[in-house]
């Protein structure tokens, strides 16, 4: 590979990894009330308890979407995203310095 297309590639790699670990916990919005306790869709309930976790509803206990998640998933690709890169660009200057001829001894 040629080394013109080899760092926009590591630094694209890269970019788009650490997005991927910056927004491996995330909430989604705006979908709807959830109850704040167990994440329970609140959309067509008219009770004033949470079916699931029989938690009093009140505006404090109700919240704007389901609750945050951490994704593993999003959190490896993302750190693997950014360490083969890494590890990649080590490799390389480690061949680059194997490759460069042997300075002439007792010069
Ligand atoms: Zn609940």
């Amino acid at each position: 590979m040629t080394d013109s297309i080899k760092l926009p590639l590591i630094c694209g790699m890269m970019a788009v990894g650490g997005w991927l670990l910056l927004t491996a916990r995330r909430r989604a919005a705006g979908s709807g009330p959830h109850c704040a306790s167990c994440g329970y869709n609140l959309s067509h309930l008219e009770s004033s308890r949470c079916p699931e976790c029989g938690l009093v509803l009140s505006p404090d206990t109700i919240s704007d979407g389901p609750p945050s998640r951490f994704s593993w998933g999003r959190f490896w690709i993302g750190a693997a995203m950014v360490f083969v890169p890494a590890i990649w660009v080590v490799i390389d200057f480690g061949m680059a310095i194997m490759r460069m001829p042997t300075p002439p001894v007792g010069g």
